[in-house]
């Protein structure tokens, strides 16, 4: 009977309690993950209290076996080198399914002493982390003994599941999925997407595209309709004196009074820059393609697709695309002469770390571009758009 009771282990044999330890432990793990690892250590999003730095940094290390240096380090690295061949896990460079099922490798491959060096600047370098967290085993290691403590011989499935559902979603999941299915709020210079927009299984790293729009604003969700459920979690710390984030997404304010562009328009520009092209792709784009659409009836069809067409960052295109635009720029010259003019925009945003001047100079022949576009073509939109624009202001510094 001892020989049994030991078997079921100190909680018994049960599976709904065994999946109940499963789904939390796992989850706790997504939390320390996007809070510590990804937001606080990767991304500096928020300041975090010394307890929590250490209580999230040994969670990740004991159910997952990674290191906070590596993991900051292989991260940075991928927002530096999103889709190119030095990109740790981009789905565009080494395909969907190797990311979505060997991520780890890929996450594991990446960890070099170069990459370390170079992009692990900041993150702990103390006796624990050379000594015990860079034993990838060991925690893991201790994990099964307490799941066998708990379950008994279960206690291997246990184990088992714990160690293929956190890689499968932190690291298949995010690093795959987010960059290859999914919606787009922003066309960030890269192929990430936001997975969905409730987002709680994965604790808002779902977002990704918003994310990368934003790498370092504290909270996932941008739109009214989206849900980041880290961010409930970080609210929730906060209130209890345990973190305090950064500001959230950028910082603009718009002055209607306004009507000439000056430097403080161009600086809160450029931090709204992706919010700006989609403001482009639904206040400009959209109208015309669905007056384009009410009038030429038979050529619905055509223009299903027309704002994508036009909007889409290059990186996201494919070749069916590029064909499908060459034909609607073919029967529709001013949806090309609207697409020209918006590649000439992201030049002007291409020129930001240039000169002040220049950049000035580059924003207002934009804007002048943009009034003779608007009244050849009729575009009453685009004027206002530019208009708008041009109220964009920095907020004003308040003295407490
Ligand atoms: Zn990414
Ligand atoms: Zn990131």
């Amino acid at each position: 009977m001892e020989f049994l009771d030991w078997w079921y282990g100190l909680l018994g044999l049960s599976i709904p309690t065994a999946a109940i330890y499963i789904l939390v432990t796992t989850h706790v793990t997504f939390i320390a993950i996007t809070v510590y690892l990804h937001r606080f250590s990767a991304h500096r999003a928020m300041t975090m209290h010394p307890a929590l730095q250490h209580v999230m940094r040994f969670w990740v290390w004991f159910t997952t076996g990674m290191g906070t240096k590596s993991w900051t380090a292989v991260h940075r690295k991928h927002h530096a080198l999103t889709e190119t061949e030095g990109d740790p896990h981009s789905p565009k460079v080494k395909g969907l399914w190797t990311i979505l099922f060997k991520g780890v490798e890929a996450y594991r491959d990446a960890i070099t002493p170069d990459t370390l060096e170079k992009y692990g600047k900041g993150t702990p370098d103390d006796w624990l982390e050379n000594n015990i967290y860079d034993q990838d085993k060991l925690g893991v290691g201790m994990l099964l003994v307490i799941d066998l403590l708990l379950f008994g011989s279960v206690g291997l499935v246990v184990w088992g599941i714990q160690m293929i559902w956190v890689p499968f979603f932190a690291a298949g999941v995010i690093n795959g999925v987010g960059h290859a299915i999914g919606y787009r709020n922003f066309e960030c210079p890269d192929a990430s997407k936001n997975i969905v927009p409730i987002a709680f299984f994965i604790c808002g790293e779902e977002l990704h595209n918003n994310h990368h729009t934003y790498p370092n604003s504290p909270k996932l969700s941008v739109k009214k309709w989206e849900f980041d459920l880290g961010w409930g979690y970080i609210k929730l710390f906060e209130f209890f004196g345990l973190c305090k984030p950064n500001k959230v997404g950028p910082v603009i304010e718009k002055d209607k009074t306004k009507s000439a562009i000056d430097f403080d328009t161009l600086r809160a520009l450029a931090n709204d820059r992706f919010a700006v092209m989609s403001k482009f792709a639904n206040q400009v784009v959209s109208p015309v393609v669905s007056s384009l659409s009410s009038e030429n009836g038979n050529s619905r069809k055509l223009l299903q697709k027309a704002k994508r067409a036009i909007c889409r960052d290059p990186i996201v295109m494919d070749q069916k695309m590029s064909q499908y635009q060459e034909q609607l720029f073919k029967q529709f010259p001013v949806l090309a002469e609207i697409y020209r003019h918006k590649e000439e925009l992201l030049k002007v945003w291409s020129k930001r770390t240039g000169r002040k001047e220049e950049l000035l100079k580059a924003f207002g022949n934009w804007c002048e571009a943009s009034e003779k576009i608007a009244e050849r073509w009729r575009l009453e939109h685009l004027s206002k758009f530019v208009d708008e624009l041009k109220s964009y202001s920095v907020p004003k510094l308040t003295s407490a």
